[in-house]
């Protein structure tokens, strides 16, 4: 309904630039000789001024402080986050190769004793404590967040990319992906990937289907935007909030190598979760497993190909 543009309008003001000009043209005294001197002398005054200020500005510019500045700045900008770019590469490298020959995990080879603690829902008014215990014990984790949380709590992931935890995509709203359509299954994706990206974090390249629900058109899907479903070894049914020795329970009866472990730090009061994490940790820490994220599991203890698909999920 909006009015079209009307393109002769803008022509209108041409004529009236044009027509000021002819008398100023003609009043030009042509024939006065002291005139035109007067005007030559002007105007080698305005050349001459004009000189001086380009060359000024020049030298201003190639000898002052300010590259000295920015030269001083560039290594402080650089350097911190030389060692979180090399992290960032070898997380996407060892997605990728796995991405090559499968297109989900549910844990990594057992090879190695690594397990991947994974949080899904955030962020929410929980996720601060989730970080904060994580951060006191050293504890890197995935996060698989739900896009629009981050209208409200994007400052916890902000934190999360900041703090080098790896951000997967949980969708946009948390529907069950098997009911929609091949287009709404996109959009679910692809809004809450570019809502990482516009946080300052890397492009999502791990998908965790909400209820454990995908069928083949989500498999399509992650195929063309290059993303790995990540599903889980380990349930401990946290967000049904069973009782902190309940959820520690769950973890350690599931620990093995190369587990994935299935929490939550949003949807509903985690302050159970958040109880059981330092117990969780110390547990697995003294039987000498190491706690990673899941690309470096996946680099460390990549899973071997052809696992079966599991029919039965309802986590996540
Ligand atoms: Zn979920």
């Amino acid at each position: 309904m909006s009015p079209r543009w009307n393109w002769d309008f803008e022509d209108e003001p041409r004529p009236r630039r044009v027509v000021p000009r002819l008398p100023l043209k003609q009043l030009q005294p042509s024939g006065d000789a002291r005139y035109r001197r007067r005007r030559l002398g002007a105007a080698l005054i305005v050349a001459l001024v004009a000189i001086v200020l380009v060359i000024a500005l020049a030298s201003h510019g190639s000898g002052g402080p300010s590259p000295a500045g920015a030269n001083a700045h560039r290594p402080q900008a650089t350097a911190p986050s030389e060692p979180a770019v090399d992290t960032r590469e070898r997380e996407q490298k060892a997605v990728a190769s796995v991405l090559a020959y499968t297109p989900f995990i549910r844990s990594g080879a057992g090879r190695k004793r690594e397990i991947a603690l994974t949080f899904d829902d955030g962020p929410g008014p929980y996720t601060p404590q989730v970080l904060d215990v994580l951060e006191r014990e050293h504890v890197p984790a995935t996060f698989f967040v739900i896009g629009i949380e981050l209208r409200y709590f994007s400052a916890s992931t902000v934190r999360e990319i900041r703090d080098g935890f790896v951000i997967g995509d949980h969708t946009e709203t948390h529907p069950m992906l098997a009911q929609l359509s091949a287009h709404d299954q996109r959009e679910e994706l692809f809004e809450q990937a570019a809502r990482i990206e516009l946080l300052g974090g890397p492009r999502p390249t791990l998908f965790r289907p909400p209820y454990g629900s995908f069928n083949q058109t989500t498999f399509a899907l992650l195929h063309q935007m290059h993303m790995l479903m990540v599903l889980w070894s380990v349930d401990t049914d946290d967000y049904q909030e069973p009782g902190v020795e309940v959820i520690v329970h769950r973890a350690l009866e599931g620990a093995a190598p190369g587990a994935i472990i299935l929490m939550h730090d949003a949807g509903g009061d985690r302050t159970q979760t958040i109880a059981a994490l330092p117990t969780i940790i110390g547990a697995l820490r003294k039987r000498g497993y190491r706690l990673v994220t899941v690309p470096q599991l996946l680099h460390d203890d990549p899973p071997p190909a052809g696992q079966p698909l599991p029919t039965n999920l309802s986590g996540g």
